[in-house]
């Protein structure tokens, strides 16, 4: 029997004040308006700005003086518009349970190592002494960043694709349903495994099943969850990870969306570049206020096919935010911001060095890292797999997520041929090609996007 969902909305505690949506670093709507725009929002009717534009950043909550949770509402009218029009095709890419998805066809372009690390966390079956350290559907993306590390010796690293991160991308765009399915899949999988302690690269993920699935989707896990981050930071103030290297390197760091969630989460990243040896420029906006990534544009898609132009377009003021700070280097401490903001910087052929934090870690730690040519490679990569998927998406209609776990005939291993992404693939190996490419995704950008 399914559980029951508890809507986040305290609609008791709005007084219609419209503080939120005008204090939003995105929309930055007149107070007035603001407050037309809540009323709209909360009678269910049409909005003129929040449900085309909101980058579901998480600041309204935060911005909110009577603690109403302003963003639960906004993803329980996406959820609603979700169940009237179904999903934009391009999302088939993301749903592990379809055929073409960005995992599958990854493997078109992974090394043999990547492979081979991939395979064993995917393979594992977790004992209940274990400590799991879940790899996640975006570092999976990005395995160099922490594969082959000795970090990895502390854990049982887990890759289950089809956890979907404990639904944590599905909640932002609204998909409320099919996380509320995710969540009992996962508490069904924790409890097969009977382990106690896991821990997730993504501090999104562990907001996830800590909040959001008891509170949100009334699924209780049992597990003691912790993000990795917390994790290494306790380990370097141990001593138990040496940091061996000071890199005397100014940096700013990207605050992703969920830090916001669960009172900011913004100490414990800046405390580890610190011990690293990392000088700290901030961008103009940070913590509470900072931007998102460029992923929060699908949220509120309005035409599919101008879906990666609001990604993108919303990443360039990022980078243009970063650049701002003079920083040699800007730092992300999500894995699934760092897959799309390594193609936007490809796309935009922005020079600031762009890094994981996990990899500031290991650097200073003294490990080997193949950086930038390994992130190079893969932006690549995923922008062929963008544009292939985009071309197919035009073809198709709206869709519905019908299945949460996919069947074996789906494994992201099963080779295919995929002539036509080979063939985009195979021209990104030129640099010409490449430049030319990103010129004329920046010329059209400004006419495709719809924000
Ligand atoms: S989630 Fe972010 S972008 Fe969306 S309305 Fe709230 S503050 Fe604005
Ligand atoms: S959700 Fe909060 S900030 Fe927004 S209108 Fe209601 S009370 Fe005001």
């Amino acid at each position: 029997m399914m559980n029951k969902r508890i809507s986040g909305f305290k609609e008791d505690l709005c007084n219609l004040c419209g503080v939120c949506l005008h204090e939003c670093p995105v929309l930055e709507l007149p107070l007035d308006e603001a407050k037309v725009e809540m009323k709209l929002l909360i009678e269910g009717k049409e909005t003129r700005y929040v449900l085309q534009r909101c980058n579901t950043c998480l600041s309204c909550n935060i911005y909110c003086p009577q603690k109403a949770n302003p963003y639960q509402l906004i993803l329980e009218r996406w959820n609603n518009l979700y169940k009237e029009r179904g999903a934009p095709p391009l999302y088939y890419f993301v749903c592990p349970t379809e055929d073409r998805n960005i995992w599958q066809l990854l493997n078109l372009f992974l090394s043999n190592q990547e492979r081979s690390w991939i395979y064993k966390w995917m393979h594992y079956v977790p004992k209940s002494s274990d400590t799991v350290l879940l790899i996640g559907n975006y570092t999976h993306l990005l395995p160099f960043i922490i594969g082959g590390s000795k970090l990895l010796k502390y854990f049982k690293p887990i890759d289950r694709i089809d956890q979907w991160e404990g639904g944590a991308y599905l909640y932002q765009g609204g998909y409320l349903d099919i996380v509320q399915k995710i969540a009992e899949r996962t508490k069904r999988d924790f409890d097969d495994w009977g382990v106690n302690n896991v821990v997730a690269t993504l501090d999104a993920v562990e907001y996830i099943f800590k909040e959001v699935h008891p509170k949100e989707m009334g699924v209780e896990h049992d597990q003691n969850f912790q993000n990795f981050d917390r994790w290494l930071l306790d380990n370097i103030n141990s001593g138990e990870i040496n940091l061996q290297n000071q890199l005397n390197l100014t940096v700013t760091v990207h605050d992703n969306c969920y830090s916001k969630a669960a009172g900011g989460y913004w100490e414990t990243p800046r405390t580890i570049l610190e011990k690293c040896g990392c000088k700290i420029l901030e961008m103009k906006h940070i913590k509470k206020d900072s931007l998102c990534c460029g992923f929060g544009a699908g949220a509120s898609w309005v035409k599919n096919i101008s879906l990666p132009f609001d990604m993108i377009s919303e990443g360039v003021k990022k980078f243009k935010e970063a650049e701002e700070t003079g920083a040699e280097a800007l730092i992300t401490y999500c894995g699934g911001c760092l897959y799309l903001m390594w193609a936007t910087k490809e796309l935009l052929m922005s020079k600031i060095d762009l890094y994981h934090i996990i990899e500031i870690v290991r650097m200073s730690m003294g490990e080997e890292m193949n950086y930038p040519k390994d992130h190079v490679k893969r932006a690549w990569d995923v922008i062929a797999i963008i544009t292939y998927s985009l071309l197919l998406s035009s073809f198709k209609k709206n869709f519905y997520i019908r299945k949460i776990t996919y069947d074996k005939d789906l494994s992201t291993f099963k080779a295919k041929k995929y002539l036509l992404l080979r063939m985009i693939r195979y021209f990104f190996d030129f640099k010409l090609i490449r430049i030319v490419y990103a010129k004329l995704f920046r010329l059209l950008m400004p006419i495709m996007k719809t924000r």
